[in-house]
């Protein structure tokens, strides 16, 4: 169950209330917040929320069943009115209107775990050295946070001044790290307000690129229940690992195809839909027929593949297979489950949006990247969505992650002529 609450609701200690005024000193406020996926992430969120209140925001949040991590959304208003004061219940149309549409500025606030890593400064802690800023989540992503943040009086400003066209929203979102977890639970927030953003712009780090499109990632596990039997009595039992190895090899020949397609996209690093069988696990003794053999496998599809493509033909050898363990001893056969599932960011809609950003950046080079985000998620609830934020993936999820001090700096101009591009002033 999701609980969506628009009240001040935390109790969790927080830092002090003097703000920063910059995105470097956002980022480090930020990176002190032990956000690892497997931790709370409510200490973030609450002193996030004291900042968009003290501006005069109200946020809306969304929690998971443990009520231990929550996403938030705050919404800059267009017109006159800064406050999303459609969140009242007595709203009418016209405060509906300018929260409605605009662009949305997503991020995701867990950050992968440091144990067994070695650096060379305290991770929670920031630490510039050189040209670089050092620290947990430096480039994903929290300098995107960072400077998104910073942002947000100024948007608050030009709506106070009734400048601002189109609102301004800001999704901050739990677990990305671990399935994209929470951001779904924001997107249905937002449908059940009858909200829908016009495009989003997801800031995972590249470079400040313009990424177009990513593949999707579906994950799953492969149980396989053969019958035990010593091992010189082979007839009377049913090999386990020999079924697993057989549907390996089918998945393995499946990915071979794949990459043979001629509907693949030479945009992405590997222009093809890939399969590849990451984990297998059987067996208790060289002289003992295994009963039992898991394995799991990933495929990343291209936008344009769905998950199910790849699904039925497996499932089919899964059931013929099956059938043949079943008719040497019942109780036998394979089971398979979808353990992960996040779907790939298209490209379909968001040319209007591609041509605002080369624009804005002054380059137009489109990337389509093999890593997934929440930018899938977004294209799915028919919102067109670039990724394009500081840092560099290459430094993400590293020991010494960092992300470069001008990166940042480039991201404050793009947002800043992002903001200016939803103004009336143009
Ligand atoms: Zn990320």
């Amino acid at each position: 169950m999701t609980v969506s609450t628009r009240t001040n609701g935390l109790s969790h200690a927080v830092m002090d209330t003097d703000y920063p005024l910059n995105s470097i000193d956002w980022l480090t406020r930020l990176i002190a917040f032990d956000t690892v996926s497997r931790h709370s992430n409510l200490a973030l969120i609450e002193d996030v929320q004291r900042y968009c209140e003290q501006l005069g925001l109200t946020v809306d949040l969304t929690f998971n069943d443990a009520k231990d991590k929550a996403n938030l959304f705050v919404t800059v208003a267009a017109g006159g009115n800064a406050n999303n004061s459609a969140n009242n219940n007595n709203n009418t149309n016209s405060s509906a209107d300018i929260i409605n549409h605009g662009l949305v500025l997503s991020g995701h606030t867990d950050v992968v775990p440091v144990d067994g890593q070695e650096w060379t400064s305290e991770p929670f802690t920031a630490t510039i050295r050189g040209d670089k800023l050092y620290g947990r989540g430096a480039c994903d992503m929290k300098g995107f946070i960072a400077c998104a943040l910073t942002l947000l009086p100024k948007a608050v400003k030009l709506s106070n001044a009734g400048q601002l066209r189109r609102p301004l929203h800001l999704a901050l979102s739990f677990d990305e790290e671990v399935g994209c977890l929470g951001a779904p639970l924001i997107l249905a927030d937002l449908k059940a307000r009858g909200i829908i953003p016009d495009y989003c712009i997801v800031g995972e780090p590249t470079n400040m690129t313009m990424v177009v499109a990513h593949k999707g990632i579906a994950v799953y596990r492969c149980r396989v229940h053969g019958k035990s039997a010593h091992s010189s009595l082979t007839a009377t039992g049913v090999n386990a690992i020999s079924y697993a190895s057989r549907l390996i090899g089918y998945v393995d020949s499946l990915a071979e195809e794949l990459s043979h397609r001629d509907d693949n996209d030479a945009l992405f690093d590997v222009p093809y839909s890939t399969l590849s069988v990451g984990t297998i696990q059987g067996g208790t003794a060289t002289n003992i027929v295994p009963n039992l053999c898991e394995f799991t496998f990933d495929y990343r599809n291209l936008p344009h593949m769905t998950q199910d493509d790849i699904l039925a033909p497996i499932q089919a050898k899964v059931a013929e297979l099956s059938a043949q363990m079943q008719a040497r001893a019942a109780d036998t056969g394979i089971e398979l489950m979808q353990e992960e599932s996040v779907p790939a960011m298209t490209d379909d809609e968001s040319s209007e949006l591609q041509a605002l950003i080369a624009a804005l950046t002054g380059d137009s080079k489109r990337h389509k990247v093999a890593y997934a985000t929440e930018g899938g998620q977004f294209t799915n609830s028919g919102i067109p969505t670039i990724i394009c934020g500081p840092g560099s993936i290459e430094q993400a999820h590293k020991a010494d992650e960092y992300v470069e001090l001008i990166e940042i700096e480039h991201c404050d101009s793009f947002l800043q002529r992002l903001l200016e591009s939803c103004t009336t002033d143009k």
